[in-house]
């Protein structure tokens, strides 16, 4: 198959390419305004083209027009700029998206739409959440941080729509916390707000400065690894029962709280290096470290039922997923930019 991976260049897009060029799987065009995280990953399936698919809708209807597969990962991602910059991210994560969906159905090609696990909102439910049963709960509009989750519902809605229609074939996932090599990027000592949590407690790790728990860190998320989300990727790409479903990627046993998760990271970063952290563990608000129209989510468990019916399963474990991730965080290459 032809895919056409436009946001390649972003952490899932290229774990995804480094997973797809090692076992030869499918034809990759991939296309982002950096390549950064590229860095030692090719293959002869895979072609990267370096434009500003936003700036050349014109390269985008061809390189469409060209595939099987649309993969759209484009986003922002990151709630720091959800809260910081609640425009950019309808523009990029909402209209463009839709721009997007309409060259596929324009060309007849099948889209992969990444989502998010964040439309399930706010937890109103016990137990896990169910793609196609599960209520989704958004905070008020003058709380923007939800922007990013009500224009991924929205998307997820209209696309849906047209499935309906006969417009398109689809395929939509909800990551939940992916995490791994290349993951968002590291920061300085006592930075708040910056990227997401894994990479602010390892950048404490590596600087030695605090780890911030917003609000008391007694929120939860599951983490899934990165390589189990690409597995889950070619389960869904090759599997006609995933068109015009909606899935969850994640890991249900990873589940904890991100005071745990503090804890967790230092102790497992003892056990790799042989040095033992003493990061200084600072309780803050959310709008303190995020800004103000900061909301949270208590809680975000995934019921992955649907997408082990098609056989998927996650095989690493939390050890591994956060073992994976810090040692790859500890090459200097990585995080000369930060000491
Ligand atoms: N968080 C934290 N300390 C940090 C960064 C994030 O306590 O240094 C919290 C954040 O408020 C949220 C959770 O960790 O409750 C996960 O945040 P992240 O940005 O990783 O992802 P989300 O799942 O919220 O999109």
């Amino acid at each position: 198959m032809k895919l056409l991976i436009i946001g390649v260049g972003g952490f899932i897009g290229s774990n995804l390419v480094k997973y797809l060029t090692e076992r030869g799987e499918h034809e990759i065009v991939g296309i982002d305004i950096t390549d950064d995280k590229l860095r030692g990953i090719s293959g002869p399936n895979f072609t990267y083209i370096d434009a500003d698919i936003t700036a050349a809708p014109e390269l985008a209807d061809k390189l469409i027009s060209e595939c099987d597969v649309v993969v759209d990962l484009i986003a922002y991602a990151n709630p720091s700029i959800y809260v910081k910059s609640p425009l950019d991210v309808v523009r990029l994560n909402f209209f463009e998206n839709i721009r997007i969906a309409e060259m596929c159905m324009k060309h007849g090609k099948r889209l992969f739409q990444y989502s998010t696990s964040e439309v399930y909102g706010k937890s109103g439910h016990t137990g896990a959440y169910n793609e196609d049963h599960t209520d989704l709960i958004m905070g008020p509009s003058t709380k923007q941080r939800w922007i990013y989750a009500s224009g991924k519902q929205y998307l997820e809605r209209i696309i849906h729509a047209h499935g309906l229609r006969g417009d398109i074939e689809y395929t939509i996932v909800r990551p939940f916390n992916f995490v791994g090599p290349r993951f968002d990027y590291l920061v300085q000592a006592e930075t708040l707000g910056g990227p997401r949590v894994f990479a602010h407690f390892m950048s404490a790790l590596i600087t030695g400065g605090p780890m911030y728990l917003v609000d008391g860190g007694n929120q939860r998320r599951s983490f899934t690894h990165i390589d189990d989300a690409s597995a889950a990727f070619t389960t869904l790409i090759d599997n006609p029962a995933a068109i015009n479903q909606i899935y969850n990627i994640g890991n249900p046993e990873t589940d904890t709280s991100i005071r745990d998760l503090a804890t967790y990271m230092m102790s497992l970063y003892e056990e790799i290096t042989g040095v033992e952290p003493r990061n200084e563990l600072i309780e803050i608000s959310g709008e303190e470290f995020y800004g103000k129209g900061y909301e949270d989510m208590d809680r975000v468990p995934p019921d992955i039922s649907k997408l082990q019916a098609l056989g998927w399963q996650p095989i690493r474990d939390k050890r591994k997923t956060f073992s994976d991730a810090i040692e790859y965080n500890l090459d200097p290459e990585v995080h000369a930019s930060i000491l």
